[in-house]
Protein backbone atom coordinates (compact mmCIF):
# COMPACT_ATOMS: atom_id res chain seq x y z
CA UNK A 1 0.00 0.00 0.00
CA UNK A 2 2.37 2.75 -0.87
CA UNK A 3 1.33 6.14 -0.56
CA UNK A 4 0.73 7.20 -4.61
CA UNK A 5 3.11 8.11 -7.00
CA UNK A 6 3.51 11.83 -5.63
CA UNK A 7 7.42 11.62 -6.40
CA UNK A 8 8.46 10.25 -10.25
CA UNK A 9 10.91 8.25 -8.67
CA UNK A 10 10.94 4.39 -9.59
CA UNK A 11 10.39 1.29 -8.02
CA UNK A 12 13.25 -0.10 -5.90
CA UNK A 13 12.51 -3.47 -6.77
CA UNK A 14 11.80 -2.97 -10.88
CA UNK A 15 15.14 -0.42 -10.06
CA UNK A 16 17.10 -4.15 -8.85
CA UNK A 17 15.00 -6.33 -11.28
CA UNK A 18 13.18 -8.58 -8.34
CA UNK A 19 10.16 -9.53 -7.09
CA UNK A 20 8.42 -7.59 -3.95
CA UNK A 21 9.09 -10.53 -2.12
CA UNK A 22 12.53 -11.36 -2.81
CA UNK A 23 14.98 -12.41 -0.23
CA UNK A 24 18.39 -10.84 0.34
CA UNK A 25 20.10 -13.06 -1.65
CA UNK A 26 18.07 -13.09 -4.84
CA UNK A 27 18.49 -8.84 -4.43
CA UNK A 28 21.83 -8.39 -4.17
CA UNK A 29 22.33 -11.24 -6.91
CA UNK A 30 20.36 -8.92 -9.34
CA UNK A 31 22.00 -6.09 -8.12
CA UNK A 32 25.66 -7.52 -9.07
CA UNK A 33 24.20 -8.36 -12.34
CA UNK A 34 22.73 -4.57 -13.28
CA UNK A 35 26.17 -3.07 -11.51
CA UNK A 36 28.02 -4.89 -13.71
CA UNK A 37 25.85 -3.84 -16.82
CA UNK A 38 26.03 -0.16 -16.01
CA UNK A 39 29.38 -0.10 -15.00
CA UNK A 40 31.43 3.50 -16.29
CA UNK A 41 33.90 1.50 -17.79
CA UNK A 42 31.16 -0.19 -20.46
CA UNK A 43 31.41 1.93 -23.38
CA UNK A 44 28.14 0.62 -24.56
CA UNK A 45 25.74 -0.08 -21.09
CA UNK A 46 27.56 2.00 -19.13
CA UNK A 47 25.34 4.66 -17.36
CA UNK A 48 25.95 6.97 -14.69
CA UNK A 49 21.84 8.36 -14.08
CA UNK A 50 21.26 4.45 -13.98
CA UNK A 51 23.85 3.12 -12.02
CA UNK A 52 23.07 6.09 -9.11
CA UNK A 53 19.67 4.72 -9.33
CA UNK A 54 20.55 1.50 -8.89
CA UNK A 55 22.73 2.33 -5.91
CA UNK A 56 20.20 4.29 -3.96
CA UNK A 57 17.91 1.44 -4.48
CA UNK A 58 20.31 -1.25 -3.41
CA UNK A 59 21.09 0.89 -0.21
CA UNK A 60 17.61 0.60 0.77
CA UNK A 61 16.58 -2.86 0.09
CA UNK A 62 19.61 -4.21 1.19
CA UNK A 63 19.36 -2.96 4.89
CA UNK A 64 16.00 -4.66 6.24
CA UNK A 65 15.39 -1.74 8.50
CA UNK A 66 15.00 0.52 5.31
CA UNK A 67 13.50 -2.06 3.07
CA UNK A 68 10.64 -2.46 5.83
CA UNK A 69 10.36 1.23 5.84
CA UNK A 70 9.90 1.32 2.29
CA UNK A 71 7.53 -1.28 1.88
CA UNK A 72 4.98 0.44 4.11
CA UNK A 73 5.92 4.15 2.94
CA UNK A 74 7.33 4.30 -0.35
CA UNK A 75 9.91 6.46 -1.10
CA UNK A 76 8.69 8.85 1.26
CA UNK A 77 9.67 6.27 4.14
CA UNK A 78 13.28 6.63 3.05
CA UNK A 79 13.65 10.06 2.14
CA UNK A 80 17.34 10.47 2.73
CA UNK A 81 18.22 7.35 1.41
CA UNK A 82 20.39 7.84 -2.00
CA UNK A 83 20.94 11.46 -1.60
CA UNK A 84 24.87 11.00 -0.98
CA UNK A 85 25.24 9.22 -4.51
CA UNK A 86 24.14 12.94 -6.21
CA UNK A 87 27.77 13.63 -4.91
CA UNK A 88 29.80 10.59 -6.17
CA UNK A 89 31.76 11.44 -9.07
CA UNK A 90 30.98 8.89 -11.13
CA UNK A 91 33.89 8.91 -13.62
CA UNK A 92 36.15 8.41 -10.50
CA UNK A 93 34.88 4.42 -10.53
CA UNK A 94 36.90 4.24 -14.34
CA UNK A 95 39.14 1.32 -14.13
CA UNK A 96 38.36 0.25 -10.88
CA UNK A 97 36.64 -3.45 -10.47
CA UNK A 98 32.94 -3.66 -9.31
CA UNK A 99 34.14 -4.75 -6.00
CA UNK A 100 35.92 -1.89 -5.43
CA UNK A 101 33.09 0.49 -6.64
CA UNK A 102 31.06 -1.68 -4.50
CA UNK A 103 32.82 -1.07 -1.52
CA UNK A 104 33.43 2.93 -1.98
CA UNK A 105 29.32 3.17 -2.19
CA UNK A 106 28.31 0.73 0.66
CA UNK A 107 31.32 -0.34 2.86
CA UNK A 108 32.85 -3.59 3.52
CA UNK A 109 29.95 -5.28 3.55
CA UNK A 110 29.24 -5.06 0.03
CA UNK A 111 32.26 -6.72 -1.24
CA UNK A 112 32.21 -10.06 -1.70
CA UNK A 113 30.25 -11.87 1.58
CA UNK A 114 28.85 -10.57 3.89
CA UNK A 115 25.73 -7.81 4.11
CA UNK A 116 25.25 -4.81 6.13
CA UNK A 117 27.60 -2.36 7.01
CA UNK A 118 25.54 0.54 4.78
CA UNK A 119 27.03 4.04 4.90
CA UNK A 120 24.03 5.68 6.22
CA UNK A 121 23.52 3.75 9.29
CA UNK A 122 23.99 5.05 12.60
CA UNK A 123 24.44 2.40 14.79
CA UNK A 124 27.91 1.07 15.13
CA UNK A 125 31.67 2.96 15.07
CA UNK A 126 32.04 5.00 11.61
CA UNK A 127 34.49 4.92 9.39
CA UNK A 128 37.27 7.59 9.49
CA UNK A 129 38.16 10.32 6.83
CA UNK A 130 39.77 8.94 3.45
CA UNK A 131 42.32 11.30 2.40
CA UNK A 132 43.87 12.21 -0.79
CA UNK A 133 47.90 12.50 -1.91
CA UNK A 134 49.06 13.62 -4.91
CA UNK A 135 51.96 11.54 -6.28
CA UNK A 136 54.30 12.79 -8.87
CA UNK A 137 56.13 10.46 -10.98
CA UNK A 138 58.39 10.03 -14.09
CA UNK A 139 56.90 9.32 -17.53
CA UNK A 140 58.35 6.01 -17.56
CA UNK A 141 57.34 5.11 -14.46
CA UNK A 142 53.85 5.30 -15.53
CA UNK A 143 54.74 3.48 -18.77
CA UNK A 144 56.28 0.84 -17.08
CA UNK A 145 54.78 0.85 -13.28
CA UNK A 146 56.40 1.36 -10.39
CA UNK A 147 56.46 1.11 -6.65
CA UNK A 148 56.42 4.27 -4.99
CA UNK A 149 57.10 5.44 -1.22
CA UNK A 150 54.69 7.39 -0.06
CA UNK A 151 54.34 9.08 3.60
CA UNK A 152 51.10 10.16 4.85
CA UNK A 153 50.03 11.75 8.31
CA UNK A 154 46.50 10.11 9.16
CA UNK A 155 44.63 9.72 12.16
CA UNK A 156 44.81 7.11 14.52
CA UNK A 157 44.94 5.98 18.29
CA UNK A 158 46.52 7.93 20.31
CA UNK A 159 49.83 6.53 21.97
CA UNK A 160 49.59 8.10 25.42
CA UNK A 161 45.99 7.21 26.21
CA UNK A 162 45.93 4.44 23.73
CA UNK A 163 43.14 5.71 21.95
CA UNK A 164 40.38 5.61 25.26
CA UNK A 165 40.85 9.83 25.44
CA UNK A 166 41.39 9.57 28.71
CA UNK A 167 44.49 11.03 31.05
CA UNK A 168 46.48 8.77 32.68
CA UNK A 169 45.93 7.57 36.09
CA UNK A 170 41.97 9.44 35.04
CA UNK A 171 38.67 8.08 35.88
CA UNK A 172 36.60 6.82 33.05
CA UNK A 173 32.79 5.93 34.23
CA UNK A 174 29.74 4.83 31.94
CA UNK A 175 27.79 7.39 30.26
CA UNK A 176 24.83 8.07 32.01
CA UNK A 177 23.08 9.51 28.90
CA UNK A 178 22.95 6.34 26.99
CA UNK A 179 24.05 4.00 29.34
CA UNK A 180 27.49 3.24 27.64
CA UNK A 181 25.83 2.54 24.59
CA UNK A 182 27.06 5.59 22.79
CA UNK A 183 24.03 5.84 20.76
CA UNK A 184 20.39 7.42 22.00
CA UNK A 185 17.12 6.79 21.32
CA UNK A 186 15.08 9.57 19.26
CA UNK A 187 10.91 10.12 18.85
CA UNK A 188 10.59 10.92 15.36
CA UNK A 189 7.76 11.29 13.12
CA UNK A 190 7.69 9.75 9.61
CA UNK A 191 4.81 10.77 7.94
CA UNK A 192 1.44 10.06 10.44
CA UNK A 193 3.38 7.23 12.44
CA UNK A 194 5.70 8.23 14.95
CA UNK A 195 8.83 5.93 15.29
CA UNK A 196 12.31 5.76 16.77
CA UNK A 197 15.42 6.58 15.55
CA UNK A 198 18.46 5.54 16.95
CA UNK A 199 21.60 8.54 16.43
CA UNK A 200 24.83 8.92 18.63
CA UNK A 201 24.84 9.92 22.17
CA UNK A 202 25.14 13.72 22.64
CA UNK A 203 26.82 13.65 25.62
CA UNK A 204 29.73 11.13 25.32
CA UNK A 205 29.42 11.63 20.82
CA UNK A 206 29.55 7.76 21.23
CA UNK A 207 32.00 6.73 23.22
CA UNK A 208 29.62 5.38 25.62
CA UNK A 209 32.20 6.23 28.70
CA UNK A 210 32.94 9.60 31.19
CA UNK A 211 36.29 10.67 30.94
CA UNK A 212 36.75 12.69 34.42
CA UNK A 213 40.25 14.50 32.78
CA UNK A 214 40.74 14.60 28.84
CA UNK A 215 44.37 12.98 27.20
CA UNK A 216 46.23 16.33 26.61
CA UNK A 217 47.93 14.90 23.34
CA UNK A 218 44.75 14.15 21.90
CA UNK A 219 42.39 16.50 23.51
CA UNK A 220 40.01 13.79 24.53
CA UNK A 221 39.22 12.52 21.17
CA UNK A 222 41.84 9.17 21.33
CA UNK A 223 43.56 10.02 17.66
CA UNK A 224 46.09 12.17 16.91
CA UNK A 225 47.17 12.36 13.40
CA UNK A 226 50.83 10.06 12.87
CA UNK A 227 53.37 9.81 10.14
CA UNK A 228 53.24 6.82 8.21
CA UNK A 229 55.41 5.38 5.55
CA UNK A 230 54.35 2.90 2.76
CA UNK A 231 54.84 1.33 -0.63
CA UNK A 232 52.23 1.76 -2.93
CA UNK A 233 52.54 -0.16 -6.42
CA UNK A 234 51.49 2.32 -9.37
CA UNK A 235 50.18 -0.24 -11.81
CA UNK A 236 52.31 0.17 -15.96
CA UNK A 237 50.00 1.85 -18.50
CA UNK A 238 48.22 4.43 -15.43
CA UNK A 239 47.57 7.97 -16.94
CA UNK A 240 48.00 11.55 -15.77
CA UNK A 241 45.15 12.42 -13.44
CA UNK A 242 44.20 9.01 -12.07
CA UNK A 243 42.83 8.29 -8.91
CA UNK A 244 44.14 4.98 -7.31
CA UNK A 245 42.28 4.05 -4.30
CA UNK A 246 43.84 2.48 -1.22
CA UNK A 247 41.89 0.87 1.58
CA UNK A 248 42.48 1.47 4.95
CA UNK A 249 44.77 4.05 4.59
CA UNK A 250 42.85 7.27 5.28
CA UNK A 251 42.09 8.64 9.03
CA UNK A 252 40.90 6.10 11.74
CA UNK A 253 37.38 6.72 12.64
CA UNK A 254 36.39 7.83 15.98
CA UNK A 255 35.16 5.67 19.07
CA UNK A 256 37.11 2.21 17.53
CA UNK A 257 36.41 2.93 14.17
CA UNK A 258 37.35 1.35 11.04
CA UNK A 259 39.91 3.16 8.63
CA UNK A 260 39.07 5.65 5.94
CA UNK A 261 40.52 5.14 2.42
CA UNK A 262 43.42 7.11 0.85
CA UNK A 263 43.02 8.42 -2.91
CA UNK A 264 46.22 8.85 -4.54
CA UNK A 265 46.02 11.36 -7.05
CA UNK A 266 48.65 10.67 -10.28
CA UNK A 267 50.87 13.06 -11.95
CA UNK A 268 52.99 12.03 -14.90
CA UNK A 269 55.45 14.45 -15.70
CA UNK A 270 56.13 15.23 -19.61
CA UNK A 271 59.25 13.62 -21.12
CA UNK A 272 61.63 15.57 -23.47
CA UNK A 273 61.24 13.22 -26.48
CA UNK A 274 57.89 11.19 -25.93
CA UNK A 275 54.19 12.57 -26.50
CA UNK A 276 51.53 10.36 -24.91
CA UNK A 277 48.32 10.09 -26.28
CA UNK A 278 46.49 7.01 -24.81
CA UNK A 279 48.34 4.01 -25.25
CA UNK A 280 49.64 6.14 -27.73
CA UNK A 281 53.35 7.49 -28.16
CA UNK A 282 54.24 10.11 -30.11
CA UNK A 283 58.32 11.24 -31.09
CA UNK A 284 59.86 13.11 -33.68
CA UNK A 285 62.95 11.72 -35.88
CA UNK A 286 65.14 13.86 -37.84
CA UNK A 287 66.05 12.14 -41.16
CA UNK A 288 68.55 13.75 -42.70
CA UNK A 289 68.48 15.13 -46.89
CA UNK A 290 70.27 12.45 -48.06
CA UNK A 291 68.52 9.51 -45.94
CA UNK A 292 65.16 11.17 -46.76
CA UNK A 293 65.98 10.62 -50.50
CA UNK A 294 68.05 7.70 -50.32
CA UNK A 295 66.08 5.54 -47.64
CA UNK A 296 67.98 3.39 -44.83
CA UNK A 297 67.80 2.66 -41.55
CA UNK A 298 68.27 4.76 -37.96
CA UNK A 299 67.90 3.79 -34.68
CA UNK A 300 64.99 5.78 -33.13
CA UNK A 301 64.32 6.43 -29.35
CA UNK A 302 61.52 4.17 -27.96
CA UNK A 303 60.39 3.21 -24.19
CA UNK A 304 62.84 0.90 -24.50
CA UNK A 305 65.53 2.12 -25.47
CA UNK A 306 66.91 3.11 -29.38
CA UNK A 307 64.94 0.54 -31.58
CA UNK A 308 66.24 0.51 -35.62
CA UNK A 309 63.64 1.64 -37.89
CA UNK A 310 63.78 1.27 -42.10
CA UNK A 311 63.40 4.98 -43.59
CA UNK A 312 61.78 4.48 -47.14
CA UNK A 313 63.47 6.57 -49.68
CA UNK A 314 61.96 9.86 -51.09
CA UNK A 315 60.02 10.65 -47.19
CA UNK A 316 59.02 13.49 -46.75
CA UNK A 317 58.43 16.03 -43.67
CA UNK A 318 55.60 15.32 -41.86
CA UNK A 319 55.39 11.21 -42.44
CA UNK A 320 54.77 9.73 -39.71
CA UNK A 321 55.46 5.82 -39.36
CA UNK A 322 54.32 3.13 -37.26
CA UNK A 323 56.60 1.17 -34.88
CA UNK A 324 54.03 -1.61 -33.74
CA UNK A 325 53.36 -2.28 -29.91
CA UNK A 326 56.41 0.21 -28.66
CA UNK A 327 53.78 2.48 -27.23
CA UNK A 328 51.97 2.39 -23.80
CA UNK A 329 51.10 -1.50 -22.24
CA UNK A 330 47.15 -1.87 -21.54
CA UNK A 331 46.17 -0.58 -17.76
CA UNK A 332 45.38 -3.95 -15.79
CA UNK A 333 47.05 -6.10 -18.71
CA UNK A 334 43.44 -5.67 -20.81
CA UNK A 335 43.87 -4.74 -24.36
CA UNK A 336 46.62 -4.53 -26.79
CA UNK A 337 49.80 -2.34 -25.74
CA UNK A 338 49.68 1.17 -28.07
CA UNK A 339 52.54 1.80 -30.85
CA UNK A 340 54.81 4.68 -31.19
CA UNK A 341 54.20 7.29 -33.93
CA UNK A 342 57.63 8.81 -35.60
CA UNK A 343 56.99 12.18 -37.30
CA UNK A 344 59.49 12.48 -39.78
CA UNK A 345 61.08 16.13 -39.34
CA UNK A 346 63.23 15.89 -43.09
CA UNK A 347 66.27 18.15 -42.31
CA UNK A 348 67.77 20.63 -45.03
CA UNK A 349 71.43 20.91 -44.64
CA UNK A 350 72.76 24.33 -43.39
CA UNK A 351 76.49 24.92 -43.46
CA UNK A 352 77.69 23.39 -46.98
CA UNK A 353 80.93 22.90 -47.83
CA UNK A 354 82.27 23.77 -51.17
CA UNK A 355 82.38 20.28 -52.26
CA UNK A 356 78.84 19.75 -51.02
CA UNK A 357 77.62 23.17 -52.65
CA UNK A 358 79.06 21.75 -56.34
CA UNK A 359 77.48 18.53 -55.76
CA UNK A 360 73.81 20.26 -55.11
CA UNK A 361 74.66 22.41 -57.97
CA UNK A 362 75.47 19.07 -59.99
CA UNK A 363 72.54 17.70 -58.66
CA UNK A 364 70.12 20.45 -59.66
CA UNK A 365 71.70 20.26 -63.13
CA UNK A 366 70.87 16.58 -63.70
CA UNK A 367 66.93 17.30 -62.59
CA UNK A 368 66.78 20.21 -65.16
CA UNK A 369 65.98 22.75 -61.77
CA UNK A 370 66.14 26.73 -62.07
CA UNK A 371 67.79 27.99 -59.14
CA UNK A 372 66.99 31.44 -60.11
CA UNK A 373 63.40 33.40 -60.69
CA UNK A 374 63.80 33.32 -63.94
CA UNK A 375 60.86 30.47 -64.50
CA UNK A 376 58.86 32.93 -62.08
CA UNK A 377 55.52 32.69 -64.06
CA UNK A 378 55.18 28.87 -63.97
CA UNK A 379 56.87 28.79 -60.15
CA UNK A 380 53.79 30.50 -59.14
CA UNK A 381 51.29 28.61 -60.65
CA UNK A 382 52.33 25.18 -58.92
CA UNK A 383 52.48 27.21 -55.81
CA UNK A 384 48.63 27.58 -55.11
CA UNK A 385 47.56 24.68 -52.87
CA UNK A 386 51.31 23.64 -51.76
CA UNK A 387 51.91 26.89 -50.55
CA UNK A 388 50.87 27.06 -46.77
CA UNK A 389 52.80 24.07 -45.86
CA UNK A 390 55.23 24.99 -47.42
CA UNK A 391 56.05 28.17 -46.24
CA UNK A 392 56.11 26.18 -42.97
CA UNK A 393 59.06 23.90 -43.98
CA UNK A 394 60.99 26.43 -45.39
CA UNK A 395 60.76 29.73 -43.40
CA UNK A 396 64.34 29.77 -42.63
CA UNK A 397 65.63 29.27 -46.55
CA UNK A 398 63.51 31.50 -48.24
CA UNK A 399 65.13 30.65 -51.60
CA UNK A 400 64.18 27.04 -51.77
CA UNK A 401 61.68 26.09 -54.64
CA UNK A 402 58.50 24.74 -53.46
CA UNK A 403 58.09 23.50 -56.76
CA UNK A 404 57.69 19.76 -57.23
CA UNK A 405 57.20 19.67 -53.90
CA UNK A 406 53.57 18.03 -52.49
CA UNK A 407 53.55 15.34 -55.36
CA UNK A 408 54.20 12.40 -53.51
CA UNK A 409 53.46 14.36 -49.90
CA UNK A 410 50.59 12.49 -48.58
CA UNK A 411 51.67 9.40 -49.87
CA UNK A 412 52.55 7.42 -46.53
CA UNK A 413 49.04 9.01 -44.64
CA UNK A 414 46.82 7.52 -47.15
CA UNK A 415 44.42 6.35 -45.25
CA UNK A 416 44.27 8.54 -42.21
CA UNK A 417 41.80 10.60 -43.17
CA UNK A 418 39.49 9.31 -40.41
CA UNK A 419 42.10 9.79 -37.87
CA UNK A 420 42.36 13.09 -39.07
CA UNK A 421 39.87 14.75 -36.03
CA UNK A 422 41.93 12.78 -33.58
CA UNK A 423 45.20 13.85 -35.41
CA UNK A 424 44.06 17.56 -35.03
CA UNK A 425 43.19 17.72 -31.37
CA UNK A 426 46.86 16.41 -30.33
CA UNK A 427 48.34 17.77 -33.21
CA UNK A 428 49.16 21.38 -31.01
CA UNK A 429 50.35 19.14 -28.25
CA UNK A 430 53.16 17.19 -30.34
CA UNK A 431 53.66 20.81 -32.08
CA UNK A 432 54.39 22.40 -28.90
CA UNK A 433 56.56 19.56 -27.19
CA UNK A 434 58.40 19.58 -30.55
CA UNK A 435 58.96 22.98 -31.09
CA UNK A 436 62.16 23.97 -29.17
CA UNK A 437 64.66 21.32 -30.25
CA UNK A 438 63.27 21.92 -33.86
CA UNK A 439 66.12 24.84 -34.09
CA UNK A 440 68.54 22.63 -35.85
ZN1 LIG B 1 45.19 10.66 23.96
ZN1 LIG C 1 26.69 8.70 26.09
Amino acid sequence: MAIGNMSSKKDYYEVIGVAKGATQEEIKKSFRKRARELHPDNKDSGDEKAFKELAEAYEVLSDAQKRSAYDRYGHDGVKSAGRRFDDVDFGQFQGFGMDDILEALFGQGARGGGFGGGFGRQAGPQQGSHLKYDLQIDFLEAVFGCEKKLEISALDDCTSCLGTGAAPGSNVSTCGTCNGQGQVKELVNMLFVQTYQITTCPQCRGKGKKVDKPCRDCRGEGLTRKKKEFTLPVPAGIADGSRMRVGGHGDKGPIGGPFGDLFVVIHVKPHKDFVRDGNTIHVKQNVSFAMAALGGELLVPTVEGSKVMKIPSGIQTGTQLVMKDLGVPPLQGQGRRGDQIVHVHVQTPTKLSAEEKELFKTLAKITGESLTVEAEKETIENRDSSEKKAKKDTEKSADAEPNSKSKSKGKKKAGATDEEAKEDSILDKIVDAFRPKSSD
